[in-house]
């Protein structure tokens, strides 16, 4: 039987024609029509905001911090429950990370430790640059109440929606209400481009300037004026190709990994110890991936018990990002809280959440799961059985 992946890539019928144009017409570095377009596309997804196609959603965050400021000896407030690109470029740019712990209702970044830790440090005289909101999973951070905390404080928010394309926050697409946002197309994010970011600004500027140190910070003269530092951090027109294509399936894949979530959901209705992830009220959660907690002793076995169990079967699962407080490479930053995100790591399981995925497959990820917990407690059974009369406790 094939491997069942836990988010694959999705073509749809359009990427093909794109990219053959692209090497048809010779277009394929980085620029081109296929760029354009891509770019058109995206910006009407985001309220017909500017933006650039870069090479990945961290070339987008990295340039996306230099576009707020941030440089040595800075903070940035950053979710620490989230996947290391939200961070790492924090580190690029000399400045500091100051992690933040999640709250329950949508496992993003609490408004309250922001708050706390925004008023610690005006304390002190000394802001952070910038606050790095995630929206983990494709669920929407809690938006209305961290954008008061941070306008409180004048700090800027940077929205890094790399796995919330399609997710809404009261009706609109996340990643359309900070200065700067920040999207990926990672062969495991809901739509890919192979490999791919976008940045996305409210001020036409910004994208102009994020474009100019994507592309080597070239200043206009024949023979290449630098005034500043460049990144190579374009989107090739051929992969734009791939992009375009995507776009047009947008909400197909929304409705597919949604769909999937609920499945699992109510196939797993009977079972105790085992819960989707929170559905918040304030928006449309894409599901993204389908995740779980998973309760041990009403279950009948681990989280890490379940991902054997699907290994063996040829599944990949995963537990949930392990928090960047708890990470060894970023053991000397601060945090702020951490047990919520610690407790989510130690009991979430990602399951396979492909849109591709075939409904025989999601049957067989279920079938497994439920026989290890049935497995487990037949065990937990024959064992209590086995005791000699006299012996039972
Ligand atoms: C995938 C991801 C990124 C990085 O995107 P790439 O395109 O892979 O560089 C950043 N932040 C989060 C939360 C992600 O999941």
């Amino acid at each position: 039987m094939a491997k069942i992946w836990l988010s694959a890539p999705h073509l749809g019928t359009l990427e093909e024609s794109y990219v053959r144009e692209a090497i048809a017409t010779n277009w394929v570095s980085t620029v081109g029509p296929n760029l354009e377009a891509f770019e058109r596309s995206f910006s009407e997804i985001v309220g017909g905001l500017p933006c650039v196609a870069l090479a990945s959603g961290t070339a987008a965050l990295h340039l996306g911090l230099k576009l707020l400021g941030v440089t040595r000896g800075d903070e940035v407030l950053c979710a620490s429950l989230t996947f290391a690109a939200s961070a790492n470029p924090i580190v690029y740019e000399g400045a500091a990370p100051v992690f933040v712990d999640s709250e329950r209702t949508s496992w993003n970044m609490d408004p309250d430790l922001v708050a706390e830790a925004l008023e610690a440090r005006a304390k002190k005289g000394k802001l952070p640059r910038a606050v790095v909101v995630v929206h983990l999973y494709g669920q929407s951070a809690d938006l209305d109440r961290l954008e008061r905390v941070c306008a409180r404080y004048d700090v800027p928010i940077l929205e890094d929606a790399a796995e919330a394309l399609g997710t809404h926050y009261e009706g609109t697409q996340v990643g359309t209400r900070a200065p700067v946002s920040i999207f990926s197309f990672n062969g495991n994010k809901i739509l890919t481009t192979s490999g791919g970011g976008m940045l996305v600004a409210k001020d036409r500027a910004m994208v102009d300037k994020a474009r100019f140190w994507s592309t080597q910070a070239r200043e206009p003269a024949v023979h290449y004026e630098h005034k500043e530092i460049g990144y190579n951090y374009r989107l090739s027109n051929v992969l734009a190709g791939i992009g375009r294509g995507q776009l047009a399936v947008l909400e197909d894949r929304v409705a597919a990994r949604r769909a999937i979530a609920f499945r699992y959901r109510d196939a797993f209705a009977d079972v105790a110890g085992l819960e989707l992830m929170p559905q918040a009220p304030w928006g449309r959660h894409t599901n993204w991936l389908s995740v779980f907690l998973v309760d041990e002793s009403a279950f009948g076995a681990s989280r890490d018990e379940i991902l054997a169990g699907l290994a063996k079967e040829d599944i990949e699962a995963r537990p949930v990002w392990k928090p960047m407080h708890m990470q060894p490479v970023f053991a000397s930053a601060a945090c702020v809280g951490g047990a919520v995100a610690a407790d989510l790591f130690a009991r979430g399981i990602c399951f396979p959440s492909s849109s591709n995925l075939a409904a025989e497959d999601q049957d067989r990820v279920i079938d497994v799961v439920r026989r290890v917990a049935k497995g487990k407690r037949r065990a937990a059974a024959a064992a209590t059985a086995a005791l000699p009369v006299g012996d039972a406790p």
